[in-house]
């Protein structure tokens, strides 16, 4: 294993004022052991180390940077909007320009309201949905995150639909006590969970990144839609992760199912502090100062922020996403013969240009319980045997990787031979 003394000696630093040493969670890498990589800078698809050692990146910093990082027409609109001052705390035309261009990518948000995280916009969708629909009830699914709001911070009970069961330290039980939690693709159960109580509304990650890639079964989207209608419950994609990455319309377009509220944030926001929480025109209605729930931010829909959001979005068009799919699908092959050269059980996930490679013997990945069941340890070594190659992965089994239109044929070659001698080991 090649050391890296620096990262060592900065994780050590970091320990001292930092929780962990790191800002979230995820980038102490606990789930794979080892030492973070402390990054100076990034470039395309590669992230470099302060010793000016270069990663390839399958992160994208946890999904905005789909066009690689610090894209030239990025930039030049950051800089630009620096010039003009960084936050007025007073409406702008480019905040309308944006909420337009998504209006336009995204037929289902007919209003919407920036925020400055996906957490934000989980949190004030979900509001949003109480004060509508005068209910309490959520329902979310196993192995899907919504942020790291109370009411998402939830587990699933021994019931199938049991409410309320706090998966945090510090989240008071009121706090979860109108959450349930069903297994993903279980539309039985789903049905279930919202013939229990009245439930303001089902949040879903239409394709799940946050248990690895986990694709929707046929006909489940469709299925959750028709159940809320049945209900009167509202469905709310949140696309923070799959929108503008699966497809330029989110998954709601991929897999034509429309949902009442979406959540967006991640690759909309291009790489600054920008989510958004939008959808159905009467529903969006409800939000202060229209209507009677409160939701508001300091630096909502800041300048500079939304000049990156608009610059990413301008440059989302078929040749991107064509490219994405192609090199997506040259890994995906890659690996899964890999897999069967080595005789290591595993499969690939992919959607698009987001993927994992789960190690496990199941044919395919469903829901959290198959999620659950796979070789950890071993894609700690793999991840690590990745890295000392100079392939940077997500530190975690249930994390999906990216891809980005900066990634190239040299990039697809080097992770490929990386992972030959990291499965074979
Ligand atoms: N929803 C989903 C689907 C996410 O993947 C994430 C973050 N990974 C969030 C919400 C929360 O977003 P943020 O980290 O910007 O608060």
């Amino acid at each position: 294993m090649t050391a890296r003394p620096h990262d060592q000696a900065l994780l050590d630093r970091a320990k001292t004022r930092i929780p962990g040493g790191v800002n979230s969670p995820v980038r102490a890498f606990r789930a794979v052991g080892g030492v973070p990589v402390f990054v100076s800078r990034a470039e395309g698809a590669y992230l470099y180390d302060q010793a000016g050692r270069g990663f390839v990146d399958y992160v994208g910093s946890w999904g905005p940077m789909i066009l690689g990082h610090a894209h030239p027409e990025v930039l030049a609109a950051i800089h630009a909007a620096v010039d003009r001052g960084t936050s007025y705390g007073a409406p702008t035309e480019q905040e309308i320009t944006f909420a337009e261009a998504i209006g336009a990518l995204y037929p289902a948000i007919e209003m919407m309201r920036a925020v400055s995280s996906g957490t934000e916009a989980t949190m004030a969708a979900a509001r949003a949905a109480r004060g509508f629909t005068k209910r309490d009830g959520i329902i979310k699914a196993e192995g899907c995150y919504h942020g790291h709001a109370d009411l998402f911070l939830v587990k699933a009970g021994s019931g199938l639909a049991t409410f309320g069961n706090v998966d945090s330290a510090g989240v008071p039980a009121g706090a979860a006590a109108d959450t349930a939690v069903v297994p993903f693709n279980d539309l039985p159960a789903m049905e279930r969970a919202l013939a229990e109580r009245p439930v303001a509304a089902v949040f879903l990650e239409p394709v799940v990144g946050n248990m690895g890639c986990v694709p929707p079964a046929p006909g489940y989207l469709a299925g959750v839609r028709a159940l809320c209608d049945k209900h009167g419950t509202l469905f709310v994609m949140d696309e923070v992760m799959t929108g503008c990455r699966v497809h330029k319309g989110g998954a709601q377009a991929l897999y034509g199912v429309r949902p009442d509220l979406v959540t967006l944030g991640k690759i909309v926001g291009g790489g600054l502090p920008l989510a958004a929480y939008g959808g159905r025109r009467d529903v969006m209605e409800v939000i202060s100062p229209v209507g009677p729930v409160y939701q508001a931010g300091t630096l909502s829909g800041n300048p500079v922020a939304v000049a990156a959001g608009l610059a990413t979005l301008a440059r989302l068009d078929d040749a991107l996403y064509a490219k994405l799919e192609s090199f997506g699908a040259r890994l995906q092959a890659g690996l899964e013969a890999i897999l069967r050269e080595k005789s290591v059980p595993g499969v690939v996930q992919r959607v698009g240009s987001m993927f994992t490679l789960f190690f496990t013997e199941k044919k395919a990945v469903h829901s959290w319980d198959d999620a659950k069941g796979c070789d950890t340890a071993r894609f700690g070594r793999f991840h690590a045997a990745m890295l000392d190659a100079d392939i940077y992965l997500p530190p975690s089994q249930f994390e999906a990787a990216f891809i980005s239109g900066a990634h190239g044929d040299a990039e697809l070659d080097r992770t490929l031979s990386a992972a030959r001698n990291a499965i074979g080991a």
